[in-house]
């Protein structure tokens, strides 16, 4: 399939993709000037765009130092959160799940539940203006692996206390640097709590911090794509039923892996992993949702029914209650087997030139 494939018409989820890393780059100037702070165009791009490829992914998350710092108010938390909704309608995306970490926003003294309330306020104004073409979007509460345990303990009983559109638990960060296992008591909080767990692992170099999500009991592992390289990790993942929700852009630019072509995310669906795509970083990363499903089809030689099956396995695996997502699956399912059915387009369709 051709990486110019349309795929914006067709209802997508995404599961993985973080509210700051989706701030638009002239938002990011405006809430500089509101700041005081003076910022052009060019600079906000140098700072929150990654490059193709990064040394690390230590290096990665340096882009997402400014748009963490421009968040630390009510007012700009809603409007990021309501231009994301905005960016995901424009996108076709009819279910998203929205993840941040509350506790890198408290800078300007708003509490976690005040960081919470803001991005959900936002969202359900974004709602309000867009009507019914507005996906269903869940959030999920990021802790950060480099936060204290203690702190990431409280974390979960906030994000359980505030409920709806709270669906999701999440660890987040450097990888490398900071064990999960210490945080595995925020994890049976959220847990007991009714929250979807999901963990950050796999995006640095060997498997065990995937071996160390699982033993937090997460449903759904961020990244995960170091799986590959263990074929018996391969067979407990399907065995367990476990989801990889995979950014292929983003993993080559942390330097997971080597470029989109030797991305491992084919190998795995065919391995019977439950695997989705997502953007990871709207701006960070360059992207959309639409244009990852087409750039990782068409690098991976993924045929129409297995880009099919991935882009439903986002409205599968979601958080949300089932009773939520049960029409907008039944949608998606319409709308991608009549798509992976209908006979392939040629990629360049040639305009008819009309007489007269
Ligand atoms: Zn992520």
């Amino acid at each position: 399939m051709g990486a110019d494939l349309d795929l914006q018409p067709l209802p997508k989820a995404e599961l993985h993709q973080h509210l700051d890393g989706a701030m638009r780059v002239e938002t990011a100037v405006a809430l500089a000037a509101v700041a005081g702070t003076s910022l052009t165009a060019d600079e906000a791009r140098r700072r929150m765009v990654a490059p193709d490829r990064c040394a690390s992914q230590a290096e990665l998350l340096r882009y997402f130092e400014l748009p963490i710092s421009l968040l630390q108010t009510e007012r700009a938390l809603r409007r990021v959160a309501a231009e994301l909704v905005a960016d995901l309608v424009a996108d076709g995306v009819r279910y998203a799940e929205i993840r941040w970490a509350p506790r890198l926003h408290l800078e300007g003294g708003l509490s976690v539940g005040e960081v919470i309330t803001a991005v959900a306020v936002g969202i359900a104004e974004a709602a309000a203006a867009i009507g019914p073409r507005t996906p269903l979007i869940g959030l999920i509460v990021s802790a950060m692996r480099s936060h204290p345990p203690a702190a990431n303990v409280q974390l979960a009983h906030d994000a359980v206390a505030f409920g709806p559109p709270v669906v999701g638990f999440d660890l987040a960060g450097d990888e490398a640097g900071f064990p999960a296992p210490p945080h595995a008591a925020a994890f049976v909080v959220a847990r007991e709590g009714g929250l979807g767990l999901s963990v950050h692992a796999g995006e640095v170099p060997g498997v065990e911090h995937i071996v160390e999500a699982l033993d937090l009991g997460a449903r759904r592992i961020a990244h995960g794509v170091t799986a590959i390289d263990d074929p018996a990790l391969v067979q407990r993942l399907r065995e367990l039923d476990v989801t990889l929700d995979l950014c292929p852009t983003s993993n080559v630019q942390s330097g997971v892996v080597s470029g989109l072509g030797a991305h491992p995310a084919a190998r795995l669906h065919r391995a019977g992993v439950s695997v989705t795509l997502s953007t990871d970083d709207r701006t960070v990363s360059g992207t959309t949702l639409s244009a990852e499903l087409a750039r990782t089809a068409a690098a991976l030689r993924l045929s129409r029914a297995e880009l099919a099956q991935i882009a439903l396995n986002g409205f599968r695996r979601g958080f949300a209650p089932s009773g939520m997502r049960a029409p907008l699956i039944a949608e998606a399912e319409r709308a991608w087997s009549s798509w992976a059915t209908r006979t392939a387009r040629p990629a360049h369709p040639t305009r008819t030139a009309r007489a007269g």
